[in-house]
């Protein structure tokens, strides 16, 4: 098999090999680069591209690349995976969801069009999208702030044909964890938290690359991580790419099918106390959250505007503020139970 070529990378069959794409210089004459692992299979098959750290905060997808290419044996691999563990190194290092010099974060349409000609975060996702260009198939880690519950958002509405649509619900079921279907509501989501259609793993799948985002969750143990390589891992045996079959998750995933219905959104400030285990199917009406001002009374009761289940709760800054929420604020992600 021929030796697998992207960038100045080039890896021959049955190898890792460890990379960086140079996007950028800063200021100071920093040379700016995105880390990439490329493990090519000892045989052809799928090109599995798997992003971790598009958001800087949200490393759990950063530590499952890291443990998971330790996990496969490149000689008993068939086709290619490029693991890209820190995708936004300007966020990452600076421990912010978006990059500081730019304000941009690789959620926003960064890979089609791109522009490598642009501000530094576009830079970087124009050397990103040369990891497309070769994709056959994409996954994209993301993870919410605990209490939270993972789960893998599917993109049916974006996706280029029906095939790339069937790949993509395949992907999602071996994933294993709970998987809800994305559309942008009629609430005001695509303003607090962005579109659905610029997600990546969405724009990827309108331009015939099944795509699948997951939130994994923010722990510093074991069980964060693991989550994620055991759902890369089934993926891979779901497209061939691996002989192991495809293994239960470690957490239980809920039954039924669930739409993505919006945002929970505070009327009053206060301190946000959630009452609720996220991942839990709650009826419509139910109360998931407090809202508790600084003398302890309950200024609000935060409830569920339809029968379905919390995912995560959200905090004042994306991906790493606090639960100090002010007036109309977005405090949670709600999953509805299609009837
Ligand atoms: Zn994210």
């Amino acid at each position: 098999m021929s030796v697998f070529e992207v960038g100045s990378l080039h890896v021959p069959a049955g190898e890792l090999r460890h990379g960086r794409l140079t996007a950028t210089t800063s200021a100071s004459g920093q040379v700016v680069s995105v880390p990439v692992s490329i493990m090519h299979g000892a045989e052809p098959g799928p090109v599995l591209l798997v992003t971790g750290a598009t958001h800087g905060t949200e490393i759990t997808g950063t530590r499952t690349l890291l443990k998971l290419i330790a996990r496969i044996d490149p000689a008993r691999l068939r086709g290619t995976l490029i693991s890209v563990p820190v995708t936004n190194p300007l966020a990452f290092d600076r421990a912010t969801y978006a990059s500081p010099e730019d304000g941009i974060h690789l959620g926003m349409p960064c890979y089609w069009p791109s522009d490598p000609a642009g501000s530094p975060t576009l830079r970087i996702g124009a050397q990103v999208r040369s990891l497309f260009d070769v994709a056959t198939h994409y996954i994209d880690l993301h993870n919410n702030a605990e209490p939270a519950v993972p789960m893998s958002m599917e993109f049916a509405a974006q996706c280029s044909s029906p095939e790339v649509r069937q790949v993509q619900r395949a992907m999602a079921e071996a994933f294993g964890v709970t998987p809800v279907l994305m559309t942008d509501p009629e609430d005001g989501t695509a303003e607090k938290v962005g579109s659905v259609d610029g997600q990546p793993a969405a724009a990827a799948s309108a331009h015939g690359i099944p795509g699948l985002m997951v939130e994994l969750l923010d722990e510093h143990g074991h069980q964060g991580y693991e989550a994620g390589v055991r759902g890369v891992l089934n993926i891979m045996s779901k497209l061939g790419m691996l002989e192991e079959p495809v293994a239960p998750q470690l957490m239980e995933r809920l039954q039924g099918s669930f739409t993505y219905h919006g945002v929970l959104t505070s009327r009053e400030s206060g301190v946000l106390f959630p009452v609720c285990d996220p991942g839990t199917v709650m009826e419509q009406g139910s109360v998931v959250a407090h809202i508790v001002g600084m003398d302890g009374s309950v200024l609000e009761e935060v409830k569920m505007p339809v029968t379905g289940f919390v995912w995560a709760f959200l905090t004042t800054a994306p991906g790493g503020g606090s639960f100090a929420v002010p007036e109309g604020h977005a405090v949670g992600f709600v999953a509805a139970a299609d009837v």
